[in-house]
């Protein structure tokens, strides 16, 4: 199964695409023909839909997609802006997460997963951050959130979360790291329970603070992470 990230049009009716599949990781195939009525590939591929895909590897450049059936379109998904702009955070995320010819079938699922539940209606900050807290967990990069990750020092109210240093930093080694950022602690463990899988998420409640804390911290373990912005974040914002 492949999720498309991305998709745009080469040479009159063909594709590009660059594909999240379950079995190879992240793909980028050419669809030859894929805009044509009657073709192979249902008449093209759009980001955020779901296909059955045949493929030919080639050792060099592009992979050639051959055929593909689409399976699933979100289409609730795409008549909200607000859920729709939740996907292309998924999207832009798991894109930038994952590896070509790499399989990755869980991360794969919790994309997947946030998807489906943006499209049935679930409320969107929610279902970003637990998504968020599975790719931390997929990467191993788990933020230390009970005490200073620096020297090892009571926390107070609000640290500063610190990617750079590993996780919250107390008020004495908050200057270290001018990246950081001040958040409240409860939020910071909510972030770290969430990565371990530890709180399910219909029990997640996330007032509008701890949800700005949230926003702030992933905002800031992205930025660090990836030396960017999501470039979608700023329209899931506040
Ligand atoms: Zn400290």
């Amino acid at each position: 199964m492949a999720l498309v990230l991305e998709a745009w049009d080469f040479m009159n009716t063909s594709q590009i695409a660059v594909l999240f599949t379950r079995e190879l990781g992240k793909v980028r195939g050419l669809a030859k023909g894929a805009k044509r009525e009657g073709g192979a590939f249902q008449g093209g591929f759009d980001a955020g839909s779901v296909w059955s895909v045949e493929l030919l590897r080639k050792s060099e450049g592009l992979d050639l997609l051959t055929r593909a059936e689409m399976s699933e379109d979100f289409p609730r998904l795409r008549a909200d802006l607000s859920a729709l702009y939740g996907a292309f955070y998924v999207l832009e995320l798991a894109g930038a997460l994952t590896v070509e010819h790499e399989a990755e079938p869980e991360f794969w699922d919790a994309a997947m997963g946030a998807l489906r539940l943006l499209d049935r209606g679930a409320p969107r900050d929610i279902v970003l951050f637990a998504f968020e807290a599975a790719a931390m967990r997929h990467l191993g990069f788990m933020p230390r959130v009970d005490d200073c990750a620096s020297c090892g020092g009571k926390l107070p109210a609000r640290p500063a979360f610190s990617p750079r240093f590993g996780g919250a930093l107390c008020a004495a080694c908050a200057p270290r790291d001018p990246g950081s950022r001040f958040v409240s602690a409860g939020g910071l463990k909510m972030m770290a329970r969430l990565a371990e899988g530890a709180i399910p998420l219909e029990s997640l409640n996330v007032d509008g603070r701890i949800g700005a804390d949230l926003r702030a911290a992933f905002d800031l373990y992205w930025l660090n992470l990836l030396g960017r912005e999501v470039r979608a974040a700023r329209f899931v914002r506040g």
